[in-house]
């Protein structure tokens, strides 16, 4: 099975492409910040949000995976063999058509267990939307899937009711993007980092789910998920934040997100065994933990964005030629006016704060301020992020 998921990596686009779809890294700070965030907000249903966009995707990309002929033992083994290589976690299926599944290990339960630890909740929505996509993939039908016990909430394991449902499966509707990156022209700065080196090096890491479906490496969980992903539950949010006057709310809960991913994942990147093998040796002043973080996110699948202008400790100008934000809203919804890139907004901050910022990381949050000036959404030709001291 493992076969149908090998990693085609894409060098020009940075791109990581799994079973057909274009697969981006983020660990499970990340993933579970963005969750509570888009869950947190009462004015719209946010776990119906992130159902929806995991159902839309996961039914293509499970699809994606299956074979003619395959028989439906086979079909179902897909099902958890793709969970589980993407490092979402481990699913026990054999009672999925008596309408039980179950889960011992699981990337979002860890991610709010380091996060949210307080909040003792039932944390696997992400997961609900994921089986009721897959199965109906697998099994021809859709279905309703909802967690009734939570290994976040103090279960021993996560335990999902799966039930046969009329609404037909929810489709994931995208057309290619009509736009073409311009060239990397060789402008970007690197300090004494070796992007190429590093890039090509994390290709080489066999980034897939262990036994227990989780993929712990940099000294936190990674798990790949398909930018489709991340983009239709992040269009939906906005847009439904939009149509309540919360345009900015959004913005700036989806822009800290990403701060806090910066600060959080970073952090843990950079204590870890694999930086201090791979990218300390060719640090020799501060900043150049800055572009070997930069080499890293590109690495990562997030696209390829580079440094145009840097005063260590004070400014800091990105452009972006490629990110996924951007090429996913156009491929959604097209051009637009507002900038949308609100992930590597944050990012821009959170670098800054982690890299030459002091003391706790609760201290370092707002310390810098980024704003993304113009946007490949806005028919720009790429995207360009500005940070400066708060
Ligand atoms: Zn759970
Ligand atoms: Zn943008």
């Amino acid at each position: 099975m493992r076969e149908r998921f090998a990693l085609q990596y894409k060098a020009d686009e940075h791109r990581r492409m799994i079973g057909g779809k274009e697969t981006i890294i983020h660990c499970h700070h990340y993933n579970a910040r963005l969750q509570h965030t888009i869950e947190h907000v009462t004015d719209v249903d946010g776990a119906k949000i992130i159902r929806d966009s995991a159902e839309a995707v996961f039914a293509e990309h499970v699809a994606n995976v299956l074979e003619e002929g395959d028989d439906e033992a086979t079909r179902l083994a897909a099902v958890g063999a793709l969970y589980a290589h993407l490092g979402f976690g481990r699913l026990e299926l054999s009672r999925a058509a008596e309408g039980v599944v179950t889960s011992d290990q699981s990337h979002y339960v860890e991610g709010w267990q380091a996060g949210f630890s307080e909040t003792q909740r039932k944390a696997c929505t992400f997961t609900e939307g994921y089986l009721q996509g897959a199965l109906a993939a697998a099994l021809g039908r859709p279905f309703s899937v909802r967690e009734h016990k939570c290994m976040n909430a103090g279960d021993d394991r996560c335990e999902f009711t799966v039930d046969a449902r009329h609404e037909p499966v929810l489709r994931n509707d995208k057309r290619p993007s009509d736009f073409h990156p311009k060239a990397a022209d060789g402008h970007g700065e690197h300090g004494n980092i070796d992007e190429q080196a590093i890039i090509d090096a994390l290709v080489q890491m066999p980034f897939m789910g262990s036994d227990e479906g989780l993929i712990p490496a940099f000294g936190v969980y990674l798990a790949l998920t398909p930018a489709d992903f991340y983009n239709l539950m992040c269009i939906q949010f906005v847009e439904q934040m939009r149509a309540k006057g919360l345009f900015r709310t959004a913005q700036r809960l989806l822009t800290f997100a990403g701060e806090t991913c910066a600060m959080n994942t970073f952090r843990g990147i950079m204590a870890s065994a694999e930086w201090d093998a791979l990218i300390a040796p060719m640090i020799q002043h501060k900043e150049d933990a800055l572009y070997g973080l930069m080499a890293l996110s590109n690495g990562f699948g997030w696209g390829n964005w580079r440094v145009t202008e840097h005063r260590p400790a004070e400014t800091l100008t990105i452009e972006s030629l490629n990110g996924y934000e951007a090429i996913g809203h156009r491929e959604y919804r097209g051009s637009c006016d507002d900038p949308q890139c609100f992930m590597l907004c944050g990012v821009s901050a959170g670098m800054m704060e982690l890299v030459y910022g002091e003391g706790l990381l609760e201290d370092r949050f707002g310390t810098f301020l980024s704003e993304e000036n113009q946007c490949i959404c806005t028919d720009a030709p790429c995207c360009h992020f500005e940070v400066e001291p708060a």
